[in-house]
């Protein structure tokens, strides 16, 4: 059992099933939406009957967390889902840990300096700033969809660690 005053729950503590104390668990409107299987709505339904509260995130809080996402370019990996939950984990930054598997969101909660844990997978231990490079040429770029160089395709790949 984890014992936070707060967990911030994504929807993969409910499609995977974490053993977590339902009364300090926390999550968004849209993590709900997002359930689709008859399984993980199951376990919300359990969680909220428990006393898992759902609340909608403040405006203030995700426009920063977009403003964090759109520097370590972070924001093309996000859902609004990702967006709303990590709005909700900086609300209660001070007293939670938010649960994630999404490595997007990993990457925004460390650089909000949010506790994160991961729900299954393995916590990456760096954080990643993206950056593109070139399909053709394998030149590196900061940004960009085309080569100025070749004319190729750039891909976003991992830049540096911060
Ligand atoms: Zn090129």
């Amino acid at each position: 059992m984890i014992d936070m005053e707060h967990i911030v729950a994504d929807s993969a503590v409910f499609i995977m099933g974490k053993d977590i104390n339902s009364k300090s668990l926390i999550t968004v409107p849209s993590v709900i939406d997002e359930l689709k299987s008859s399984q993980a709505n199951m376990r919300f339904q359990l969680a909220a009957e428990e006393g898992a509260r759902v609340e909608s995130p403040d405006p203030g809080l995700v426009k920063e967390v977009l403003k964090v996402a759109r520097y370590s370019s972070d924001i093309e990996e996000l859902s609004q889902t990702d967006v709303d939950i990590l709005a909700k984990a900086l609300e209660y930054k001070e007293s939670s840990v938010l649960f994630s598997d999404d490595y997007a969101v990993q990457n925004v909660a460390v650089l909000l300096k949010i506790n994160v844990k991961p729900v299954s997978q393995k916590k990456i231990s760096d954080v990643l700033v993206w950056g593109k490079k070139c399909t053709g040429c394998k030149k590196r770029f900061d940004g960009g969809d085309i080569c100025p160089v070749c004319g190729s395709a750039l891909k976003k790949v991992r830049k540096r660690k911060v």
